[in-house]
């Protein structure tokens, strides 16, 4: 059973992101990475895809690879911004050959041409990959849902029907990282009142670095709270200190969601175990 809807119906999920590796080396560090994740025994990994295919190949390779070498479910991300229906039917009849049974069906953002300006396609947002790859019966569907709206929505209410009118078709959603529960807790609770209640993973970046956490937030609309990032401040010369306050973040956070019922957690690992396995460590998720 490798279907992410199936698993989700058979209880709480574990799960990892990985990003495609550019060298032979990083391929191997993945390689390891996996490895070490591997103990935690995950229901399923996950690998990005680069906006407008710029890792149309490595993704699928990876993805490839996990399924068929290392055993373990592993679910595309794929986008259709900039992509023509003969460009994702292609790679969605390649992935279903070699017997990999799930997507994160994603927009992706706007893709520019050298000149600025944005590459035509034949899709412009997820809901329309979305129905694309259901209408093939091959797939259990993911997609993206943002606890604080996502930033190009006109508004947070707009932003949260779409999203559920995305899930009426969709399996699942995996959430963009947050730092704190509430919105989180708030957006399930909206989407209810909407009368979505298909499983949201929420998704966990334990912070190891502060210049690159503060950078990702920006970009994805997830406010790094003033009262954390004063207490990564005061860390500023120790590497060391920012970590470990970073897994204990995290870990309140993931404790918090457990308690409160999540369907499971999603880790954005960056390509690395250690904060993971940390954090899994600290729940008591290792047996
Ligand atoms: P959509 O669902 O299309 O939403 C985008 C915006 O359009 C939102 O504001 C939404 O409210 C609005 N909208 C939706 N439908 C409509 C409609 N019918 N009419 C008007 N407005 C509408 N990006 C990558 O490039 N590669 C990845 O591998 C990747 N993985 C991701 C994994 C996760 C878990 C998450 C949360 C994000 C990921 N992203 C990835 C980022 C994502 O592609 C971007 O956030 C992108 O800008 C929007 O994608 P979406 O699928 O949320 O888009």
């Amino acid at each position: 059973m490798t279907r992410i809807a199936d698993l989700l119906r058979a209880g709480r999920t574990l799960s990892f992101e990985f990003f495609p590796p550019k060298t032979d080396e990083a391929a191997l560090a993945l390689r390891t990475t996996i490895a070490e994740l591997d103990e935690l025994h995950p229901s399923f990994v996950s690998v990005t895809y680069g906006a407008g295919g710029s890792t149309r190949e490595r993704t699928r390779d990876v993805v490839i690879a996990i399924e068929r070498e290392v055993g373990l479910a592993a679910m595309a991300h794929l986008t259709c911004v900039a992509h023509t229906r003969s460009q994702l039917d292609s790679l969605l009849d390649e992935y279903h050959a070699a017997g990999v049974e799930n997507i994160l069906a994603l927009a992706g953002d706007p893709v520019l041409d050298d000149d600025g300006r944005p590459i035509d396609g034949e899709f412009e947002y997820s809901l329309e990959l979305v129905e694309l790859i259901a209408e093939r019966e091959q797939f259990s569907i993911g997609v993206a849902a943002h606890p604080e709206g996502h930033p190009r929505s006109v508004d947070l209410a707009t932003d949260r029907r779409h999203l559920a009118t995305k899930l009426e078709i969709a399996d699942f959603a995996i959430t963009q990282f947050f730092f704190e529960a509430e919105p989180y807790l708030r957006m399930v609770d909206e989407l209810a009142a909407l009368g979505c209640t298909k499983p949201v993973l929420p998704g966990i970046m334990p912070v190891t670095n502060v210049g690159q956490v503060t950078r990702f937030a920006q970009l994805a609309g997830a406010a790094f709270p003033a009262h954390l990032a004063d207490r990564f401040e005061s860390l500023a010369d120790d590497p060391a200190g920012v970590r470990a306050l970073g897994v204990e973040l995290a870990t309140e956070l993931c404790q918090r969601l457990l308690d409160e019922g999540v369907p499971g957690l999603h880790f954005y690992t960056l390509n690395r175990s250690t904060a993971t396995r940390d954090i899994a460590r600290e729940l008591d998720l290792t047996q």
